[in-house]
């Protein structure tokens, strides 16, 4: 049986029932709302908030078709403990097909245009699919996470995908996320545990060392400012769209 959120220490209960009560407000203010699921470490403690206390979130995940085999036995551990179906999103077949013949099964490291172009057809285009007549969605983004996710509100309008983007874990640290995932004792990515800090599709995640930033490990052959997968476009602080605004 599940430890529930009232055994949690009380800064810790404090984070999530604050966390309960932006999903519930979001949910009040604009009906109809989702939760885009990473499968990482913040998405089982999201997924955990949303159907113990605001199951009215419609939760999905995409299966980008390049995840690692623990991520896709994390999926089937957390619909075993809710007793619930996460709903998967995939890439277009024929979008596929013609992107991989032309630019290669691993095209996506030959540059950062090629790069964006395999998460627009794997992870963007479902994630339209999926976000099609909602009017907000929900992310698990920390401010802690990089520096654009830095400069994030709780709550913002995403002018790329035209609804509300809600972002209720942003003051979680990455210690409270774990003691969150430990005291409930929730399924995780196995992954964890052996060194990758945040886990994406396979071929562009690796684990990082003691030290490392915990995004090192996501396309880390790029410069850091590109490494974003397109749900979460990358923005600049004021001050350097003041010095530069055509790069905004
Ligand atoms: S993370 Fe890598 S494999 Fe996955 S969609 Fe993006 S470029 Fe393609």
């Amino acid at each position: 049986m599940s430890i529930q959120v009232a055994e949690l220490p009380k800064t810790l209960r404090e984070r999530a029932d604050n966390s309960i009560s932006q999903l519930h407000a979001a949910v009040s203010q604009y009906g109809n709302v989702c939760y885009a699921s990473s499968l990482g470490a913040e998405s089982v403690v999201l997924t955990d908030l949303i159907w113990s206390a605001v199951p009215d979130i419609d939760v999905f995940s995409i299966d980008t078709g390049r995840l690692y085999p623990e991520t896709y036995e994390l999926i089937e551990r957390i619909q075993h403990r809710y007793g619930r179906a996460l709903r998967l999103y995939y890439p277009q077949a024929s979008d596929l097909e013609e992107w991989v013949n032309a630019n290669g099964i691993n095209g996506f490291r030959d540059s950062v245009e090629q790069r964006h172009g395999c998460c627009g057809i794997r992870k963007v285009a479902p994630f339209r699919r999926a976000i099609a007549g909602k009017n907000a969605w929900v992310t698990g983004i920390r401010r802690a996470q990089s520096a654009s996710r830095a400069m994030a509100a709780p709550v913002e309008w995403d002018s790329e995908y035209g609804l509300h983007k809600v972002s209720p874990l942003l003051e979680w640290t990455e210690t409270e996320i774990w003691d969150y995932i430990r005291k409930k004792r929730l399924p995780y990515n196995s992954l964890h545990d052996t060194g990758f800090p945040s886990i994406g599709c396979a071929p562009c995640t690796r684990e990082v060392q003691a030290g490392e930033h915990e995004r090192s490990g996501r396309w880390w052959w790029e410069r850091p400012e590109s490494r974003e997968c397109g749900l979460h476009p990358r923005r600049k602080s004021p001050a350097l769209a003041a010095v530069n605004p055509a790069k905004r």
